[in-house]
């Protein structure tokens, strides 16, 4: 079957990258070929990196994107950065709500929307994490938490061009784990599901994107189930060879 939507494999740096890690950008750039006609690439590097990063990225087909944004453009927020700065940087896109600001920085839906409407007022796209942890999985509560999360998290007027939501159980961020196929087609159906009902047909050109403990030996299995619009990436991302692996799922064949 035709894919409808263009699928996204986007890399999130964290906490990790100094200037040399320009190197790793531009074996990406180099050696993307083919894969940039058959998936759309990200990298989204720490705040420091990002303005070289876009300089680099100019012109290529790789897009540059931020970790996180702050809900207002400007004022007394030492240490934050807002979404005005990170589009004046060079970004197009930006990760909001990752767990890992959740659980560290005590962020909650009402903060992530915020956030996700500073993305939009800003120009850029925003990639809204959500996701259960074990205790919710085991529990039977996964799909419920993730309904909630959507509905709090998500603004009205979402479309295909200004939001990708990112489905990342907490579980399997940086663990080696990943839900089995199934699990990730019963909640990647439920999210389409959810932003059908929301957002109508935008809700269809919506691309969700799977993350947690992607690589290139497992990229094929999770990228081709249904609804499954490509992945972030956290740990593999940080060496090109991994990250244009996970892309290369795409290819054909
Ligand atoms: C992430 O933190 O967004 C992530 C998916 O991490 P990892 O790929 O390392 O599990």
């Amino acid at each position: 079957m035709a894919r409808t939507r263009r699928p996204l494999v986007a890399g999130n740096w964290k906490m990790n990258g100094l200037a040399a890690s320009a190197e790793e950008l531009k074996t990406i750039i180099a050696e993307a070929g083919d894969l940039a006609s058959l998936t759309d690439l990200m990298i989204c590097p720490p705040a420091t990196l990002i303005a070289s990063f876009a300089a680099l990225a100019k012109g290529r087909p790789i897009m540059i994107g931020g970790q996180d944004c702050h809900g207002e453009s400007s004022g007394a927020f030492t240490g934050d950065l807002s979404a005005e700065m990170l589009k004046d940087a060079g970004a197009c896109a930006v990760i909001v709500g990752h767990s890992e600001r959740r659980a560290a920085h005590g962020e909650t839906d009402e903060v992530v929307r915020k956030k996700t409407q500073a993305a939009w007022r800003a120009g850029l796209m925003a990639i809204v994490c959500v996701g259960e942890t074990r205790f919710e999985r085991d529990a039977g509560g996964a799909l419920s938490r993730v309904e909630r999360q959507l509905e709090q998290s998500l603004p009205d007027q979402a479309s295909g061009a200004n939001l990708v939501v990112a489905y990342e159980p907490v579980w399997a961020i940086g663990t080696g784990l990943t839900p089995t196929p199934a699990d990730v087609a019963e909640m990647h159906g439920f999210i389409r599901a959810q932003l059908t009902s929301r957002f109508g047909a935008e809700g269809e050109g919506i691309r969700i994107l799977y993350g947690g403990s992607v690589k290139p030996g497992n990229a094929k299995e999770l990228l081709t189930i249904s609804d499954v619009d490509g992945a972030l990436v956290g740990g593999a991302s940080l060496k090109a060879a991994d990250f244009l692996g996970i892309a290369a799922a795409y290819r054909p064949g």
